[in-house]
Formats: C-alpha cells, sequence, structure tokens
C-alpha cells in the first residue's frame, strides 16, 4: 500500500491520508494513541503497522504525540504528582511535595519494631537461614 488514492481494485485501504490526517490531529490535541485510534475509527494495529512502514506519516507522529503530551501535561493540576512526574518546580508544587515526602517520613512513635529476636545459632546459621529461606 502506498498511501495514495484508492484506485477502485480489491479492499479499500482502511487508514487512507484523510483518516491519517485526523488520527494526527486527534493525537495532538491530547489524546492517547489507543483513544484517537478509537475516534478515527481504526484498529491500534493498523496504526502501528503505517507507523512502521511510512517514515513520513511515523515522522508526523512523533511531533503529534510530543504536542500531545504537552497538552495532556499542561492539563495536570499542580501538586505533588506533578512535581515528581512532571518535573514542575513551581511554589504550588514543591510545597505540595515536601509535605508528602514530611508525611511519608514521620513514624508514629508506638509502633511496634519489626527487628525479630534470633536465638544464639552458632556456626550452624548459615544452613538454618538457607532452610528457613526455601
Ligand atoms: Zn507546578
Amino acid at each position: 500500500m502506498t498511501g495514495g488514492p484508492y484506485r477502485g481494485r480489491g479492499r479499500p485501504p482502511l487508514f487512507d491520508d484523510a483518516a491519517r490526517e485526523r488520527y494526527l490531529a486527534l493525537v495532538a490535541s491530547g489524546l492517547t494513541m489507543r483513544d484517537a485510534a478509537a475516534g478515527c475509527p481504526v484498529a491500534p494495529t493498523v496504526v502501528t503497522y503505517t507507523k512502521l512502514h511510512h517514515a513520513e506519516f511515523a515522522a508526523a507522529l512523533t511531533a503529534a504525540r510530543e504536542k500531545g503530551k504537552r497538552i495532556r501535561e499542561d492539563a495536570q493540576p499542580h501538586g505533588e504528582s506533578r512535581y515528581n512526574h512532571g518535573g514542575c518546580r513551581c511554589g504550588i508544587c514543591r510545597k505540595a511535595a515536601t509535605a508528602a515526602r514530611a508525611g511519608r517520613r514521620a513514624v508514629p512513635a508506638d509502633e511496634p519494631s519489626e527487628v525479630i529476636d534470633m536465638p544464639q545459632l552458632g556456626s550452624r546459621a548459615p544452613l538454618l537461614v538457607l532452610a528457613v529461606a526455601s
């Protein structure tokens, strides 16, 4: 398949130029590749096939994905998640991440210890530890 005009023989192309343009516009608007395929509608495998066999489409898809990713990241609310995953270092995100870290580090004082007292095992200790582990 060349992606050119349909010549009237055989099965018509599923993912013609118009569908590709529509798909790329959906991806560039921030949809995931799967959701954009569902919106075309075309199977995700057809998109993968086209990407692998048409370098021009692959380049356009890469650009559309980067644009869509930026749109999705900008839509994410400021907070700890955006600090950790989006790399945002604004005041809101810093404050949220600092508060969340402090909350995770704080350990209640009356929490029981996880350390288990082991009896004196002497020279057979490594063998016994292996037996317990298996
Ligand atoms: Zn932020």
